[in-house]
């Protein structure tokens, strides 16, 4: 039997597979007392894992947890634990390159792009058949590409990330600036009489034009696949970037990319479960 996690800013969710099928799912918010007190406990629960693969929020480089906002980091050496006590090798990446990973699987591309915007704005890239990994495994961070200032910081501690505009924690954070209450989501703002609702959803949708058209211009994908809770959220988006990207991607690289929704119901969770076959 192998483990296979995906955790989130906010919840965990889990499969335990057998040559490749899925044989027990669970899943729930993160755990208080961290990530390795989770996987100790499954280990106890379910005897016989034989391998653990992470689909994580945050930064990772070598099984080691560089950096993650969102998640309470219990261990950050955290491939290294479970090789020393428990002899489980651990495999870990961050979610868009698990996600990619998965896309790249099911769709047989070799140069594929996945962009999720949820509460964050994240891209995973295969070029060739490889991630992009970069120098200390960072590359890729396309939400913190910079872009113009907001009046706030992201939470990577600069003002001027593509983030604050295509994200939903941007959104939030321009809410509050301007002082709207109300639900947090396009169809909300889309709703929203106040002016300043408006301008956030304008800024939203152009930030992510801007994203998806520099990924088509700097990655050349054959497929570009658009996922995360907003993207699922609001269908017309994939509608609105149709339309619009021509002014925004270089037109060669645009001719023959494929702008699909994903359609996978959790990309990371199934990347984790094949990290193991590309490590
Ligand atoms: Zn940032």
């Amino acid at each position: 039997m192998n483990l296979a996690i995906d955790m989130g800013g906010t919840n965990t969710r889990a499969i335990i597979y057998k040559d490749g099928k899925s044989i027990l799912s669970f899943a729930g918010k993160n755990s208080q007392a961290g990530l390795v007190s989770f996987i100790e406990e499954t280990l106890n629960r379910y005897n016989g894992i034989k391998t653990i693969g992470i689909s994580y929020a945050g930064q990772i480089e070598d099984g080691v947890i560089i950096d993650s906002p969102n998640i309470k980091v219990d261990v950050a050496n955290i491939r290294e634990y479970f090789k020393t006590k428990y002899n489980i090798p651990l495999y870990i990446q961050n979610d868009l390159t698990c996600a990619v990973i998965a896309e790249a699987q099911m769709r047989k591309s070799q140069n594929i792009s996945a962009l999720y915007v949820g509460t964050g704005l994240g891209l995973g890239v295969i070029s060739d058949g490889r991630v992009i990994k970069g120098n200390h495994n960072l590359a890729c961070e396309i939400g913190h590409i910079p872009y113009k200032k907001a009046p706030f910081k992201c939470g990577c501690g600069k003002n001027n990330c593509i983030e604050n505009f295509a994200s939903g924690a941007g959104i939030i954070k321009w809410m509050n600036f301007y002082g709207l209450r109300g639900e947090a989501t396009l169809e909300a703002l889309k709703n929203e009489k106040n002016q300043k609702a408006k301008e956030i959803l304008k800024e939203f949708e152009e930030a992510l034009l801007y994203a998806v058209g520099s990924t088509i211009t700097l990655f050349n994908p054959e497929i570009l696949v658009l996922g995360g809770g907003i993207m699922e959220a609001n269908p017309y988006l994939i509608d609105m970037l149709l339309s619009n990207i021509g002014d925004f991607a270089l037109k060669p690289s645009l001719k023959d990319c494929k702008i699909v929704k994903s359609e996978l119901k959790n990309a990371p969770l199934i990347g984790a479960s094949l990290l193991k076959d590309i490590s």
